[in-house]
């Protein structure tokens, strides 16, 4: 049986660099898949960029009000489609896999739509994120996803101590802030938010003991 991968970490844990080397196996075999993300991430727009300078176009966007199931099988018969039309005797015409990169941007319907692609369509999702905000927050599609996913991978980045990295600080104009909305990802922002991945330990210092 198909099934439902969530890979997770702090911020700068190499998410997006892991999604696209999936992807690149899975292709090196001769398999398909499709990459997509949630639209609320304006940074790339429909791009994922692993920090190492690797770049790739999704295959769709995810927008809030969106069946994601629904466009999932569109762009599945698309592939199964495009396959037939070249005429290729080869079993491997449909979607091997779907990857999702900033998964914690999904809503929870869609987080439980992710689980019946895998389980009714019978294809294994690889759902890539954050597991929680700047204030320690889980967000709603990694909280689904917790509850969900029949397995669970932690990324892992390192603090500036040298521990591993828990949390997500937020920064703006060099300072850190506790205060503010979930997602402020706005690089047009005169004071521009920037993010530092922390342990639990050095989080409590900067924050002054305060978690949420
Ligand atoms: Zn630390």
């Amino acid at each position: 049986m198909a099934k439902l991968y969530f890979r997770y970490g702090a911020m700068n844990s190499g998410k997006s660099t892991a999604l696209l080397q999936a992807a690149f196996n899975y292709e090196e075999r001769g398999q398909h898949v499709l990459l997509a993300k949630p639209e609320i991430d304006t940074k790339g727009a429909d791009q994922i960029s692993s920090r190492l300078g690797v770049e790739r176009k999704v295959d769709f966007l995810i927008g809030p009000e969106d069946d994601a199931r629904a466009l999932f099988a569109e762009h599945r018969r698309r592939v199964q489609f495009e396959a037939d039309a070249a005429l290729v005797p080869d079993t491997r015409t449909d979607v091997a896999c779907l990857l999702i990169d900033e998964a914690q941007f999904l809503v929870p319907d869609q987080i439980d739509d992710l689980l019946r692609i895998a389980v009714n369509d019978g294809i294994p999702v690889l759902a890539y994120g954050i597991r929680t905000d700047f204030q320690t927050r889980a967000f709603p599609g990694s909280a689904r996803l917790m509850e969900l996913a029949h397995s669970l991978e932690e990324l892992k980045t390192i603090c500036r101590c040298g521990s591993k990295a828990l949390f997500n600080a937020r920064l703006v104009g060099g300072r850190f802030v506790f205060d503010g909305d979930q997602v402020a990802i706005d690089e047009l922002s005169a004071d521009r938010v920037t993010y530092e991945s922390m342990c639990a330990r050095c989080y409590l210092r900067e924050s002054g003991g305060r978690l949420r």
